[in-house]
Protein backbone atom coordinates (compact mmCIF):
# COMPACT_ATOMS: atom_id res chain seq x y z
CA UNK A 1 0.00 0.00 0.00
CA UNK A 2 2.86 2.34 0.86
CA UNK A 3 3.90 2.18 -3.48
CA UNK A 4 5.01 5.27 -4.66
CA UNK A 5 2.04 7.18 -6.14
CA UNK A 6 2.71 8.68 -10.07
CA UNK A 7 1.39 12.35 -9.34
CA UNK A 8 1.39 13.70 -5.85
CA UNK A 9 -2.78 13.31 -5.04
CA UNK A 10 -4.35 16.09 -2.54
CA UNK A 11 -4.61 14.37 1.01
CA UNK A 12 -7.29 13.74 2.97
CA UNK A 13 -6.95 13.70 6.61
CA UNK A 14 -9.22 12.59 9.38
CA UNK A 15 -9.04 14.16 13.27
CA UNK A 16 -10.92 12.16 15.71
CA UNK A 17 -11.28 12.89 18.96
CA UNK A 18 -13.75 13.51 21.91
CA UNK A 19 -14.73 16.73 21.05
CA UNK A 20 -16.35 17.37 24.87
CA UNK A 21 -16.56 20.04 23.34
CA UNK A 22 -14.96 21.09 20.17
CA UNK A 23 -12.86 24.54 20.52
CA UNK A 24 -10.46 26.44 18.55
CA UNK A 25 -7.40 24.52 19.75
CA UNK A 26 -8.74 21.39 17.59
CA UNK A 27 -9.90 24.10 14.29
CA UNK A 28 -7.50 26.38 14.22
CA UNK A 29 -4.04 24.08 13.79
CA UNK A 30 -5.89 21.63 11.75
CA UNK A 31 -7.01 24.88 9.24
CA UNK A 32 -2.97 25.93 9.62
CA UNK A 33 -1.95 22.64 8.93
CA UNK A 34 -4.44 22.23 5.80
CA UNK A 35 -2.75 25.05 4.42
CA UNK A 36 0.98 23.82 6.06
CA UNK A 37 0.58 20.33 3.46
CA UNK A 38 -2.17 20.65 1.40
CA UNK A 39 -4.98 19.04 2.67
CA UNK A 40 -8.25 19.38 0.72
CA UNK A 41 -10.78 17.48 2.79
CA UNK A 42 -10.44 17.40 7.04
CA UNK A 43 -13.48 15.06 8.43
CA UNK A 44 -13.88 15.09 12.11
CA UNK A 45 -14.67 11.54 13.40
CA UNK A 46 -16.50 12.27 16.92
CA UNK A 47 -15.38 8.68 19.35
CA UNK A 48 -18.31 6.97 20.62
CA UNK A 49 -16.83 5.32 23.75
CA UNK A 50 -12.96 6.40 23.79
CA UNK A 51 -11.04 3.00 24.76
CA UNK A 52 -8.76 5.45 26.95
CA UNK A 53 -10.94 8.33 28.49
CA UNK A 54 -13.44 8.99 30.92
CA UNK A 55 -16.93 9.20 29.83
CA UNK A 56 -17.78 13.11 28.18
CA UNK A 57 -19.79 15.35 29.70
CA UNK A 58 -22.28 15.91 27.12
CA UNK A 59 -23.94 12.97 25.35
CA UNK A 60 -23.41 11.53 21.57
CA UNK A 61 -25.67 13.96 20.04
CA UNK A 62 -24.95 16.87 22.11
CA UNK A 63 -20.97 16.56 21.04
CA UNK A 64 -22.08 15.77 17.68
CA UNK A 65 -24.67 18.45 17.03
CA UNK A 66 -21.30 21.01 18.50
CA UNK A 67 -19.11 19.30 16.06
CA UNK A 68 -21.34 19.68 13.03
CA UNK A 69 -21.89 23.86 14.37
CA UNK A 70 -18.28 24.45 14.69
CA UNK A 71 -17.86 23.71 11.03
CA UNK A 72 -21.19 24.69 8.90
CA UNK A 73 -20.12 26.32 6.15
CA UNK A 74 -16.83 25.52 6.13
CA UNK A 75 -15.81 23.19 2.83
CA UNK A 76 -12.52 21.92 4.39
CA UNK A 77 -14.28 20.08 7.17
CA UNK A 78 -16.51 16.82 7.07
CA UNK A 79 -18.38 14.85 9.59
CA UNK A 80 -18.29 11.33 9.93
CA UNK A 81 -20.12 9.76 12.83
CA UNK A 82 -19.81 6.31 12.43
CA UNK A 83 -17.87 5.51 15.57
CA UNK A 84 -20.95 7.39 17.32
CA UNK A 85 -23.31 4.79 15.77
CA UNK A 86 -21.15 1.74 17.01
CA UNK A 87 -22.62 -0.11 20.14
CA UNK A 88 -19.04 -1.24 21.46
CA UNK A 89 -16.10 1.00 21.94
CA UNK A 90 -14.34 1.47 18.49
CA UNK A 91 -10.71 1.27 17.74
CA UNK A 92 -8.73 4.37 15.46
CA UNK A 93 -7.30 1.47 13.83
CA UNK A 94 -10.64 -0.45 13.13
CA UNK A 95 -11.94 2.76 11.96
CA UNK A 96 -8.77 3.53 9.34
CA UNK A 97 -8.79 -0.10 8.13
CA UNK A 98 -12.36 0.42 7.41
CA UNK A 99 -11.81 4.04 5.64
CA UNK A 100 -8.92 2.79 4.19
CA UNK A 101 -11.10 -0.06 2.28
CA UNK A 102 -13.89 2.30 1.36
CA UNK A 103 -11.30 4.86 -0.67
CA UNK A 104 -9.42 2.43 -2.00
CA UNK A 105 -5.41 1.80 -1.59
CA UNK A 106 -3.89 4.98 -3.66
CA UNK A 107 -5.27 8.33 -2.09
CA UNK A 108 -2.98 9.31 0.32
CA UNK A 109 -4.93 9.37 3.71
CA UNK A 110 -4.02 10.95 7.00
CA UNK A 111 -4.87 10.62 10.72
CA UNK A 112 -4.65 14.42 12.80
CA UNK A 113 -3.09 13.89 16.28
CA UNK A 114 -2.10 16.56 18.29
CA UNK A 115 1.74 16.37 20.44
CA UNK A 116 0.03 15.34 23.39
CA UNK A 117 -1.41 12.18 21.93
CA UNK A 118 2.14 11.22 20.02
CA UNK A 119 3.51 10.59 23.79
CA UNK A 120 0.87 8.62 24.42
CA UNK A 121 -0.02 6.84 21.46
CA UNK A 122 2.22 3.29 22.40
CA UNK A 123 -1.06 3.04 24.47
CA UNK A 124 -3.25 2.95 21.23
CA UNK A 125 -4.46 -0.48 20.03
CA UNK A 126 -1.74 -2.24 17.71
CA UNK A 127 -0.50 1.08 17.82
CA UNK A 128 2.46 0.47 15.41
CA UNK A 129 -0.38 -0.61 12.71
CA UNK A 130 -2.16 2.76 12.04
CA UNK A 131 0.56 3.85 9.57
CA UNK A 132 -0.18 0.63 7.74
CA UNK A 133 -3.16 2.49 6.63
CA UNK A 134 -2.58 6.05 6.73
CA UNK A 135 0.31 8.90 7.78
CA UNK A 136 0.20 10.25 10.92
CA UNK A 137 -0.12 14.35 10.82
CA UNK A 138 1.42 15.95 14.34
CA UNK A 139 0.04 19.28 15.26
CA UNK A 140 1.87 21.19 18.35
CA UNK A 141 0.83 22.01 21.37
CA UNK A 142 1.60 23.86 24.28
CA UNK A 143 3.43 22.25 26.94
CA UNK A 144 4.23 19.68 25.29
CA UNK A 145 7.86 18.83 23.29
CA UNK A 146 9.46 16.67 20.60
CA UNK A 147 11.11 14.35 23.68
CA UNK A 148 9.28 10.59 23.60
CA UNK A 149 9.95 9.23 26.68
CA UNK A 150 9.97 5.42 25.34
CA UNK A 151 12.62 4.52 23.47
CA UNK A 152 10.03 1.98 21.40
CA UNK A 153 8.07 4.91 20.07
CA UNK A 154 11.29 7.25 19.98
CA UNK A 155 12.73 4.22 17.48
CA UNK A 156 9.27 4.18 15.34
CA UNK A 157 8.84 8.18 14.88
CA UNK A 158 12.99 8.20 13.50
CA UNK A 159 11.88 5.64 11.05
CA UNK A 160 9.15 7.16 9.96
CA UNK A 161 9.25 10.70 10.08
CA UNK A 162 9.20 13.24 7.50
CA UNK A 163 9.97 16.49 6.90
CA UNK A 164 9.35 16.72 3.12
CA UNK A 165 5.35 17.62 2.56
CA UNK A 166 6.13 15.95 -0.57
CA UNK A 167 6.19 12.58 0.50
CA UNK A 168 3.30 12.51 2.20
CA UNK A 169 1.34 13.11 -1.27
CA UNK A 170 3.55 10.30 -3.44
CA UNK A 171 3.22 7.48 -0.84
CA UNK A 172 -0.87 6.50 0.49
CA UNK A 173 -0.16 5.75 3.98
CA UNK A 174 3.38 4.84 6.09
CA UNK A 175 4.82 8.72 7.30
CA UNK A 176 4.89 10.96 10.20
CA UNK A 177 5.16 14.88 10.13
CA UNK A 178 5.23 16.68 12.89
CA UNK A 179 4.38 19.99 11.66
CA UNK A 180 4.17 23.91 12.66
CA UNK A 181 1.19 25.12 13.07
CA UNK A 182 0.78 27.42 15.67
CA UNK A 183 0.29 26.93 19.55
CA UNK A 184 -3.06 27.50 21.27
CA UNK A 185 -3.13 26.79 24.97
CA UNK A 186 -6.81 25.66 24.87
CA UNK A 187 -8.32 22.17 26.15
CA UNK A 188 -11.54 20.97 26.79
CA UNK A 189 -11.27 20.53 30.57
CA UNK A 190 -9.94 23.80 31.03
CA UNK A 191 -13.33 24.56 28.98
CA UNK A 192 -15.67 22.38 30.93
CA UNK A 193 -14.15 23.34 34.27
CA UNK A 194 -14.65 27.49 33.03
CA UNK A 195 -17.75 26.96 32.74
CA UNK A 196 -18.04 24.93 35.77
CA UNK A 197 -16.75 27.64 37.59
CA UNK A 198 -18.81 30.44 35.83
CA UNK A 199 -15.71 32.12 33.89
CA UNK A 200 -16.59 33.40 29.87
CA UNK A 201 -15.73 30.88 27.07
CA UNK A 202 -15.04 33.75 25.00
CA UNK A 203 -12.49 33.25 22.19
CA UNK A 204 -12.30 29.39 23.30
CA UNK A 205 -14.54 27.88 20.65
CA UNK A 206 -16.62 29.22 18.12
CA UNK A 207 -19.94 31.50 18.95
CA UNK A 208 -22.75 28.64 17.72
CA UNK A 209 -21.01 26.09 19.90
CA UNK A 210 -20.69 28.25 22.83
CA UNK A 211 -24.34 29.25 22.38
CA UNK A 212 -25.01 25.51 22.10
CA UNK A 213 -23.46 25.17 25.44
CA UNK A 214 -25.91 27.93 26.96
CA UNK A 215 -28.84 26.25 25.29
CA UNK A 216 -28.42 23.26 26.50
CA UNK A 217 -27.29 23.85 29.85
CA UNK A 218 -24.20 21.98 29.16
CA UNK A 219 -20.97 21.45 31.82
CA UNK A 220 -22.93 23.31 34.56
P1 LIG B 1 -9.63 16.94 27.13
O1 LIG B 1 -9.14 18.23 27.70
O2 LIG B 1 -11.05 16.59 27.54
O3 LIG B 1 -8.65 15.83 27.30
P2 LIG B 1 -8.87 17.81 24.46
O4 LIG B 1 -9.06 19.29 24.49
O5 LIG B 1 -7.48 17.27 24.57
O6 LIG B 1 -9.82 17.14 25.56
P3 LIG B 1 -9.76 15.83 22.51
O7 LIG B 1 -11.11 15.81 21.91
O8 LIG B 1 -9.46 14.80 23.51
O9 LIG B 1 -9.57 17.32 23.13
O10 LIG B 1 -8.63 15.90 21.42
C1 LIG B 1 -8.73 15.40 20.13
C2 LIG B 1 -7.40 15.61 19.44
O11 LIG B 1 -7.11 17.00 19.39
C3 LIG B 1 -6.21 14.95 20.17
O12 LIG B 1 -5.35 14.37 19.20
C4 LIG B 1 -5.52 16.11 20.85
O13 LIG B 1 -4.14 15.90 20.97
C5 LIG B 1 -5.81 17.26 19.88
N1 LIG B 1 -5.86 18.57 20.55
C6 LIG B 1 -6.75 18.98 21.48
N2 LIG B 1 -6.49 20.23 21.87
C7 LIG B 1 -5.40 20.64 21.18
C8 LIG B 1 -4.63 21.87 21.15
N3 LIG B 1 -4.93 22.90 21.94
N4 LIG B 1 -3.58 21.93 20.32
C9 LIG B 1 -3.25 20.86 19.52
N5 LIG B 1 -3.93 19.69 19.50
C10 LIG B 1 -5.00 19.57 20.32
Amino acid sequence: MSDKIESGEAIHALFGGTFDPIHYGHLKPVEALAQEVGLNRITLLPNHVPPHRPQPEANTQQRLEMVKLAVAGNPLFAVDERELHRLAPSYTIDTLEEIRREQGEEIPLAFIIGQDSLLTLHYWHRWQALLDYCHLLVCARPGYTDKLDTPELERWLEQHRTTNIDDLKQQANGLIYLAHTPLLDISATDIRQRKHNGVSLDDLLPPSVQQYIEQQGLYR
